[in-house]
């Protein structure tokens, strides 16, 4: 095993399914959290519509992420739905280094691989209210094909498989809801540190 990062501030993982409503709820942190710092993934999958480089994802080719892979510039790294997805190192570590709190909205495999670095992480799974939410949430996105969409589905319920590898569980009912949720669990946690 790889040796443990030690930092400042806290990393902050949350995962989720597809449809948890992740990206709103992050949304809404950054206006509620505003000094946490986002960290920015790289991915080989496509831009959706409104998405820019280096602010939702830095998209590369294949060829540059597999080059990133080998150079040992990602934190973690993942395969999803046909795409590789990844947080790129330096500045994740550089950011806890000053004491800033950074959060990570990856998935599942990639969660795991941050937590056997650096198990003091905090870890945190989003859930839908339901099955049938997740469902038409994606649905109502129309960001995929019904392929996709199915894939996403499978992919899903194979991420909630994983949900006890976190340390805690926040159903997104209601984003406010869900934000205040987040924001009481990183209260915590720095009081918890403070402490030891
Ligand atoms: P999307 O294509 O919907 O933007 O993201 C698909 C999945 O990849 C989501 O579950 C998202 O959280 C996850 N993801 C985004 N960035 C990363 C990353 O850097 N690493 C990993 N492992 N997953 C990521």
């Amino acid at each position: 095993m790889e040796k443990e990062l030690k930092s400042k501030g806290l990393l902050i993982v949350l995962s989720g399914p597809s449809g948890a409503g992740k990206g709103t709820v992050c949304a809404s942190l950054r206006k509620c959290l505003p000094e946490l710092v986002y960290s920015v993934s790289a991915t080989t999958r496509q831009p959706r519509e409104g998405e820019r480089d280096g602010v939702n994802y830095f998209f590369q080719t294949k060829e540059e992420f597999e080059r990133m892979i080998h150079q040992g510039e990602l934190l973690e790294w993942a395969r999803f739905v046909d795409n590789y997805y990844g947080t790129p190192r330096g500045f994740v570590e550089e950011q806890l280094h000053n004491g800033k709190d950074v959060l990570l909205e990856i998935e599942v495999q990639g969660a795991k691989q941050v937590k056997e670095r650096f198990p003091q992480g905090v870890f945190i799974f989003l859930l839908p209210p339901s099955m049938k939410e997740l469902r038409n949430r994606l649905k109502e996105r129309g960001t995929e094909t019904d392929e996709v969409l199915w894939e996403r589905l499978q992919a899903a319920r194979e991420e909630l498989a994983q949900i006890h590898n976190y340390d805690y569980v926040v159903v997104n009912d209601q984003v406010d809801a869900a934000c205040d949720r987040i924001r009481s669990i990183l209260m915590a946690e720095h009081l918890k540190r403070e402490r030891l």
